[in-house]
Parts: structure tokens; C-alpha cells; sequence
């Protein structure tokens, strides 16, 4: 049984009956077969579909905010702001699919004609993340079906329930139910669902769960797409408004209680400004809202995880050992629920693992440098490459730092920020592949090359 808790007292919630390797295998046949005709269903059809998804969605924002707070913790507002944002995703997705897939008459030479065609890949199993369920899950399931695919769906044990209220919307509003069905469990039903031979696997999650994915379907050649951690680093120039910086910084760093996978998790500050950044960012931290997440007010809810808690210790008594700072927090907060208090660390360096391991909670060290060389070679000192910013007023310095960076995605003066219509990717241990923008509705798809000759 999947025991559902609530990450703000650790009550039980539910407690549901997980997928075992035949059900898996079931769901995976019935999948198989319901493809074909979903596949050559008119594509008017799929995006009534997910229109009419979208409009129960709007028409349900309060109680799907408060399945998703009450089972992972995310303060009622950003839950909102999740179930809000979720909406002109699904009408880019909406617009765009027509266009990216269109069938493409490239050349025409006498009697011969090249052209593309997009087919769907067929049935993809996408393994999702818990930290935002309807933005991760949404940027795979809804090009997928859009594109014509089946989707043998995986929420993440921390997010199931709104896992099975996606599952319940996306059928009400005409999607077949062999086309979309929801795999309930762990890491164990993750596994089982790879066993089949499904022709896509996306995931969203940790790199070493990517990378035990990766191995799993090695020699299988599925196409595999991994969106995975990161360690973003944010740099602040000496010419900023240090106020603006250190609040859109540390909204960047705190929002979600830190666990965004595009969390701003290591900052960078010119030495001219440092001592006053520093100031500025403590008085941000010291004035956000650490409570009850289903609390209007509430800024920074439990964790997620509850062995998360020992990770946050672990990065903070290691950074400490080794000279740093602890200036706000630095440890969990006694009492029910996973919640550790908002941490500031000064003074710290790459040999500690808080600016190393990606922390995913609500930690955040900053850091001295002398110039922009350093910064960058800071910066690029990971070995996940997901987003990164740059503070400054000027923007030739920002692109001159950021064209340098390894990550899939840049930001100027901004941070914790995404796009639908910009790719959605990462370098090194933040994955490979990517979701977002026309590239994201194409990569659900197989480009068939066609030579044709009229004999
Ligand atoms: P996780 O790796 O623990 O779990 C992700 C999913 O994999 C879950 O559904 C889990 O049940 C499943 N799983 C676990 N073991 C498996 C196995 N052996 N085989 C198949 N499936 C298995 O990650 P998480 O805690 O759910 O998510 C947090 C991580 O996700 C963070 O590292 C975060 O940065 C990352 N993330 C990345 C993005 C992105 O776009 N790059 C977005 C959101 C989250």
C-alpha cells in the first residue's frame, strides 16, 4: 500500500493500493492497442480534448490547490500560482501543435518529391517529479497526447493524489482512458513500468534516479529524455540596485521552500556590494512567512520529504565545519511536520557541498568574488548546467557572462523563471532532451523521411 502523509504534520491522508508488475503490464496492452486509434484521431479532436481539460482545470483551481498543498506541502498560493500558470501552457501547446507537426513538402523535382512527416512515437511512460506536478507533468502529457500518443503517466509518490485528479479531468474531458492512464507507487512501479517496451521514456527527477534509468533502458534504444537537478548559481554584479537583486534572488532561492528544480541554490556577489547584499538579502529572509501551508500567508511550508531534512542538516554542519556562517536558520524546526527554518550562509566556498549538491530546501549560500572571471569560473564549477543568472544593469556584461555559462538556460535581472515558448533543457547532470516550445511538441514525435517518385 502507498501511504499518502501530509508534509506539514505527517498525518496520513490515504492510503492506496500501488501497481504491481502485471497491472503494469495490463495497462501497458491496453495502451498499446488504444494508440492506433488515437494516433489517426483528426487532430481537431486531440486539442478539443485538451481544451476542454483546461477549462476543468480553471473551473477547479481551490480544490486542486488544496489536494496538492495538503499531500506535498506547497503553501496554498503557490499552489495556485502553479494550477494559474498551467493554463497558457496548455493554450501554447494548443496553438502551436499544428504548426510543429505539419506535414512538410520540402522539394519537388520532375517526378520526385521529398517530404517530412511527424508521427507520433507511439507509447511513452513519463515518470514525473513531485515538486510541481501540473508544470512537469503537463510540459510531457499534454504535447504527448497532443501529438498523438499514449501516456502510461507515473506522479511521483509525494504527488499522487493529484497524479489520479489529473487522470479523472483528462478523461472527463474526452481523452480515452486506455490512452491516459495513471501507474500508482514508488520507485518500484517506476522500475516495473520500464520493464515494458514502451517507445519513449520521459522523466523528471533526481540525477541518480536518472541515472539508474539511463541504465535501465541502455541497448534498448527508446528515446530517452532525462529533466533532471541542478545548482544554479546566480551572480550579482557591483552596478545593481542591491534591494531588487537580493529580494528577486531570494524569492528565486525560497519560493516552494527551494524545491524548484531551477531554484536559484548558490549566489555569487561582487565584493563592492557584498556586505550590503548580504544585509539586504537577510532582511528578505527574515521577513518571509514559515507556516502552515494551507495559511494564506504562508510563505515557506514543510518539506516534501522528510529525509530531506537530514540532507540540509548535513550540507549545514559541513559547511560550518569548514568555516562558514550561519547568519538566519540553520536547522529543522522542532515539532510536527518536515520543516527546517529559512538558512543564510556567508563565508562558504566549493569545498563545501551546500555550494556543490544540489540542497533542494530552503538554503542558500552567498559567496565573495573579486571580478567577473571569477564569477564565471565559479559559476561553471558544477557539474549540473540547468539555469543561471546575472544581475547587472548592463546588459552587454550579463550576455557577455551568460554566452560563457554551461546551462540550457540564461537569465538577465531575472531568475526561477519559465517560458513555455523557450526550450526547457539541461547540460550535463541536469539531463539531456527537453520539454517546452515547438522543440518540445516535435521531440513526442518520429520526422519520417518520404522520397517519392511517380514512376
Ligand atoms: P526522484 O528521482 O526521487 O523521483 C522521480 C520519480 O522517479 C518518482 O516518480 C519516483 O517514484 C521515480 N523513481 C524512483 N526510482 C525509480 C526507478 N528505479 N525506476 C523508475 N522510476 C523511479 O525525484 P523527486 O524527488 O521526485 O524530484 C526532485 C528532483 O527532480 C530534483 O532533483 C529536481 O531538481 C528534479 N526536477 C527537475 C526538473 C527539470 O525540469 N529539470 C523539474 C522538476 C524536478
Amino acid at each position: 500500500m502507498l501511504k499518502i502523509l501530509n508534509p506539514a504534520n505527517n498525518a496520513l491522508i490515504k492510503e492506496l493500493t500501488d501497481d504491481n508488475a502485471a497491472s503494469i503490464a495490463d495497462k501497458y496492452a491496453m495502451a498499446r492497442r488504444a494508440q492506433k486509434s488515437w494516433a489517426v484521431t483528426p487532430i481537431k479532436e486531440r486539442i478539443a480534448c485538451l481544451k476542454r481539460f483546461r477549462a476543468l482545470v480553471a473551473d477547479r483551481i481551490e480544490p486542486l490547490a488544496k489536494t496538492l498543498t495538503s499531500e506535498m506541502g506547497k503553501p496554498i498560493t503557490q499552489a495556485r500560482n502553479e494550477l494559474n500558470g498551467l493554463l497558457p501552457r496548455i493554450d501554447f501547446f494548443c496553438d502551436s501543435v499544428a504548426d510543429s507537426i505539419m506535414h512538410e513538402a520540402l522539394m519537388t523535382e520532375g517526378d520526385t518529391h521529398e517530404w517530412i512527416t511527424h508521427e507520433p512515437l507511439g507509447v511513452i511512460a513519463n515518470i514525473s517529479a513531485w515538486n510541481y506536478p501540473y508544470f512537469v507533468g503537463g510540459n510531457v502529457f499534454v504535447p504527448a497526447l497532443l501529438t498523438g500518443n499514449a501516456v502510461l503517466y507515473k506522479p511521483s509518490e509525494f504527488a499522487t493524489l493529484t497524479g489520479l485528479a489529473i487522470g479523472a479531468l483528462l478523461h472527463q474531458a474526452g481523452i480515452p482512458q486506455k490512452v491516459f492512464q495513471i501507474v500508482v507507487g514508488a520507485g518500484v512501479a517506476g522500475a516495473a513500468l520500464l520493464e515494458q517496451p514502451v517507445n519513449g521514456v520521459f522523466f523528471t527527477g533526481s540525477y541518480a534516479t536518472g541515472k539508474r534509468i539511463a541504465e535501465a533502458v541502455a541497448g534498448r534504444m527508446v528515446k530517452l529524455q532525462l529533466e533532471l537537478g541542478g545548482k544554479d548559481p546566480a551572480y550579482v554584479c557591483d552596478d545593481v540596485n542591491i534591494e531588487n537583486a537580493a529580494a528577486s534572488t531570494a524569492d528565486g532561492a525560497f519560493y516552494n521552500a527551494g524545491q524548484s528544480c531551477c531554484a536559484v541554490e548558490r549566489i555569487y556577489v561582487h565584493s563592492k556590494i557584498y556586505n550590503d547584499f548580504v544585509d539586504a538579502f537577510m532582511h528578505a529572509v527574515e521577513n518571509f512567512v514559515v507556516g502552515d501551508p494551507m495559511d494564506q500567508k504562508t510563505y515557506i511550508g514543510p518539506l516534501t520529504r522528510a529525509a530531506q531534512l537530514n540532507v540540509l542538516e548535513h550540507q549545514v554542519a559541513d559547511a560550518k565545519a569548514k568555516g562558514a556562517r550561519v547568519l538566519h536558520g540553520g536547522k529543522r524546526i522542532p515539532g510536527a511536520g518536515n520543516y527546517f527554518a529559512p538558512t543564510l550562509l556567508s563565508n562558504v566556498n566549493h569545498t563545501m557541498e551546500v555550494m556543490r549538491e544540489e540542497s533542494f530546501g530552503p538554503i542558500i549560500g552567498i559567496q565573495k568574488v573579486k571580478d567577473d572571471d571569477e564569477a564565471l569560473a565559479l559559476m561553471n564549477d558544477s557539474n549540473y548546467g540547468l539555469t543561471a543568472s546575472v544581475y547587472t544593469r548592463d546588459q552587454s556584461r550579463a550576455e557577455r557572462i551568460l554566452s560563457q555559462v554551461n546551462a540550457g538556460t540564461a537569465y538577465w535581472n531575472c531568475c526561477d523563471r519559465v517560458s513555455a515558448r523557450l526550450p526547457w533543457s539541461g547540460i550535463g547532470h541536469s539531463g539531456m532532451g527537453l520539454t517546452l516550445s515547438h522543440y518540445g511538441i516535435q521531440t513526442f514525435c518520429r520526422p519520417k523521411a518520404w522520397h517519392l517518385r511517380a514512376a
